[in-house]
């Protein structure tokens, strides 16, 4: 059937800029790392991303090695531009990467310039897109200058593959550095993409959310959820079609222990107070921050995409609601 977005797609959700430029975001973006794959329903992919666009998620997040197999997420996601979204390909912002194992030999992986570039042009290809909006490093890499892996992202730029530059994964000091060659480069820098979540705090004792507000750069979070860990799933086991039971999933269920669970427990009580989900919680909790402009979530089901985008529902958490999920998180 003829994919017809609902006409009010645009009254769900915020937009929030990207640091200091003129890119706006979805508080909430949907990425395509599990479920999107070769091994998945193709018509399960295809009704999460009509959920999603017609909830006003306007931005869907690639990388090349996305599957499993590695590339095919971006092959599902060219069949469903094709068939559903190529119409409204102006109101899409479509994102991939490098910088992860791809091909074999010495050139399908890390930052040299010769990855970077040839990788874009295969994921243009497997999406049947000219251009992507915004194209990532995707980690940094100790061993090649970081002026090469900038400069191969200008090129990307300036070739016209992609409209904005970004990094994912990068602390506050490399940031630093990466703006700094970008700015002189004259390339639109955008976005930083790291791990964020009530379970993984690692950027706040690194600065980078500082960082981030001083280079005039946007963050967005992924596994805002903790794969799924800050939900109610996992309070009475593991779920024979959760992501800790999958074969091909990342959560492993080791991660799923008692004191994961006592705490999800009780920040699922703080949440339900609030008369939200806990997955609302975790995304309201992620997006307090004015420098995280998106919160990158994965999904299973179309029902999972229409509870995110209901997170700020509920209004901003308040100090004592913040000290008493500090509490939980850090007894
Ligand atoms: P999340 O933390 O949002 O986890 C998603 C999983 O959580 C879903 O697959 C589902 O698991 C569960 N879930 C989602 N919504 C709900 C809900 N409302 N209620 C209950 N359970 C829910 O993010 P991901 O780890 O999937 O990462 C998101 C995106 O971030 C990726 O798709 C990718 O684009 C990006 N990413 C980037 C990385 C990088 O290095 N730059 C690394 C990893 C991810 P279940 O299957 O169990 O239902």
């Amino acid at each position: 059937m003829v994919y017809d977005p609902r006409p009010q797609r645009y009254d769900s959700l915020p937009y929030r800029r990207a640091g200091r430029s003129g890119l706006l975001l979805p508080a909430i973006s949907l990425g395509l790392w599990h479920n999107f794959g070769g091994v998945d329903r193709f018509e399960s992919a295809r009704a999460m991303v009509r959920t999603a666009f017609d909830g006003g998620i306007t931005h869907f997040d690639l990388a090349n090695n996305y599957g499993p197999p590695p590339g095919s997420a971006e092959l599902t996601f060219g069949r469903l531009l094709r068939e559903d979204l190529a119409p409204f390909r102006d109101e899409l912002i479509i994102s991939s990467k490098a910088g992860y194992t791809m091909w074999p030999g010495p050139y399908g992986d890390w930052g040299s310039r010769k990855y970077l570039i040839a990788s874009c042009d295969a994921s243009l290809k497997r999406m049947g897109l000219d251009y992507v909006d915004v194209f990532y490093h995707h980690r940094p890499d100790p061993n090649t200058p970081l002026e090469e892996t900038m400069m191969a992202l200008d090129q990307i730029v300036r070739s016209g593959r992609a409209l904005y530059a970004a990094v994912s994964n990068y602390p506050a000091a490399l940031l630093h550095r990466a703006a700094g060659l970008l700015r002189d480069l004259g390339t639109p820098f955008v976005l930083n993409q790291p791990s964020y979540s009530m379970f993984n705090r690692w950027l706040e004792p690194d600065g980078l959310l500082d960082a981030l507000r001083d280079e005039g750069v946007g963050a967005i979070v992924f596994s805002p959820l903790a794969q799924g860990l800050l939900s109610t799933k996992y309070l009475n086991g593991i779920p024979a079609d959760s992501r800790a039971a999958s074969a091909t999933g990342f959560l492993k269920a080791e991660q799923v222990t008692p004191e994961r669970v006592a705490q999800v427990q009780a920040l699922n009580e703080i949440a339900a107070a609030r008369g939200q989900t806990l997955a609302q919680l975790a995304l309201a909790w992620v997006l307090r921050h004015p420098e995280v402009t998106s919160a990158l979530i994965g999904a299973s089901r179309p029902e999972q995409i229409t509870d995110a985008i209901g997170a700020l529902g509920a209004g901003p958490i308040s100090d004592d609601e913040l000290a008493r999920i500090e509490a939980i998180l850090s007894p």
